[in-house]
């Protein structure tokens, strides 16, 4: 990918993108089918999937060497320490190799679920959970939603726990748990309110997955494919009340803090994508002869790279925007929910012009398109579907009128 330093940024943000640029094209892009191969569809034999093991290890070596590793989180715990902004410029770099985020350790669920212990936990829970899940000692899962309540409106969650004695006692249904069948410890939102309460206390409780009564049901088959989204029932889980995560009832805002972030962090890697689905698209219609010319002599080929460059452009600045915003600590509510909805929609416009530039290719495994394109697709009900975000930033916008002011774009 083509990354040059940008005029009137920091030297910090300039250093950090070329860093990662270094990274991505020597180490990442040209080795991708090796570094996934346990996740290809060709034959490959255990010696393949060892050599893709250690290429990784390698990966991640050079990553900690350039001290890029969790760049979302504080130093004191590992990370690179980067603010929103810095995030933002550094994320659309290493966003461009598929699967790279891994490799620099902000794989969601856990780089949520660490920043969560890292803001609401006890020194305690950092130095058994939090530790080991950022050097990738352990797997970590989020499980929220539920299979009989909408997910678009968290207050109405079921699932209970009770305190008795020492201990809370867990009971209830989740679905959409994602690295469910990997985690070593699960997040769990609850119910904690008194019998008869009028409104509901949510609180997040730590629940070890070899726990007895936790069942892992299956893992959800997900655009026609074996997932790591799980469904599991939490049966008379019993686990001690020193595993609650901040304090009982902070439960509803400890998800939003931790949603918030990460829907930005979503759409940072979406641009990354979609920078990727442009190049490509942009190098096929630059050689590809068709009807007696190149691809790129067609004008509506040419409609396809200018709305592209828009979508991603547009894209870029909107991110970047609410990412400043959020390191000012102004409230940021409003431009997260406005990412949340145009990136993914226009994610998926980038993708889905690529994949008709490519014709066949494009759908095939041999190019990234296809998994992005399912990608864009589930970012426009995941974390919050867009009509909710929409319905946010109308009550923002008149709300602001309301209190006798028209809506300051620039702030
Ligand atoms: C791949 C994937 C991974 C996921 N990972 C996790 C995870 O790790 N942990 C976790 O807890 N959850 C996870 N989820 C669940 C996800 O957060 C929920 O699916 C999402 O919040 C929507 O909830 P729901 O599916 O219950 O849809 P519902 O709440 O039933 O909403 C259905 C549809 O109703 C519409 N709608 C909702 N509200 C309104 C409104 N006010 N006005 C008009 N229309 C409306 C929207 O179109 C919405 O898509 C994941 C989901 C997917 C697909």
């Amino acid at each position: 990918m083509n990354v040059r330093p940008v005029p009137g940024l920091t030297d910090r943000i300039n250093e950090l993108r070329s860093l990662t640029a270094r990274i991505v094209n020597e180490e990442i892009l040209p080795n991708e089918n090796r570094l996934w191969i346990h996740e290809g569809r060709r034959p490959y034999s255990d010696a393949d999937v060892k050599e893709s093991a250690r290429l990784r290890e390698h990966v991640r070596d050079r990553v900690k060497q350039a001290g890029l590793w969790a760049p979302h989180l504080p130093q004191e715990y590992g990370g690179a320490g980067l603010s929103f902004l810095e995030l933002a410029y550094m994320y659309e770099v290493l966003a461009y190799a598929t699967g790279a985020a891994s490799l620099f350790g902000v794989v969601a669920p856990n780089s949520g679920n660490e920043s969560l212990l890292a803001r609401y936990g006890t020194e305690a829970q950092k130095e058994k959970w939090l530790i080991p899940l950022v050097d990738g000692r352990l797997e970590s899962g989020f499980s929220m939603t539920e299979p009989d309540q909408p997910g678009s409106d968290p207050r109405s969650l079921q699932t209970t726990a009770r305190q008795e004695g020492d201990q809370w006692v867990i009971n209830g249904h989740k679905w959409f748990t994602s690295n469910g069948t990997r985690a070593d410890f699960f997040i769990v939102m609850c119910r904690t309110e008194e019998e008869g309460a009028a409104t509901g206390r949510m609180t997040q409780i730590i629940v070890p997955r070899d726990t007895p009564g936790v069942v892992v049901v299956r893992a959800i088959e997900v655009w026609g494919a074996e997932s790591d989204h799980c469904e599991i029932i939490y049966d008379d889980v019993r686990v001690p009340l020193e595993n609650q995560l901040g304090a009982t009832g902070s439960g509803h805002q400890a998800a939003q803090d931790r949603l918030g972030a990460g829907r930005v962090y979503h759409c940072m890697n979406s641009i990354g994508q979609m920078w990727r689905a442009f190049d490509l698209m942009v190098e096929r219609a630059a050689v590809r002869e068709v009807h007696g010319g190149r691809l790129e002599t067609k004008q509506m080929i040419q409609a396809f790279v200018a709305d592209s460059y828009m979508d991603v452009q547009s894209s870029r600045m909107m991110t970047l925007h609410c990412a400043q915003k959020i390191d000012s600590g102004e409230p940021a509510r409003t431009e997260i929910s406005a990412i949340k909805v145009f990136v993914p929609a226009a994610y998926h416009r980038v993708v889905d012009r690529a994949i008709q530039v490519w014709g066949a290719a494009g759908v095939s495994g041999d190019l990234p398109l296809a998994r992005m394109y399912q990608t864009a697709r589930t970012l426009r009900l995941a974390d919050g579907p867009d009509e909710v975000h929409r319905i946010l930033i109308a009550k923002n916008v008149f709300a602001q009128r309301h209190r006798g002011g028209g809506w300051d774009f620039a702030n």
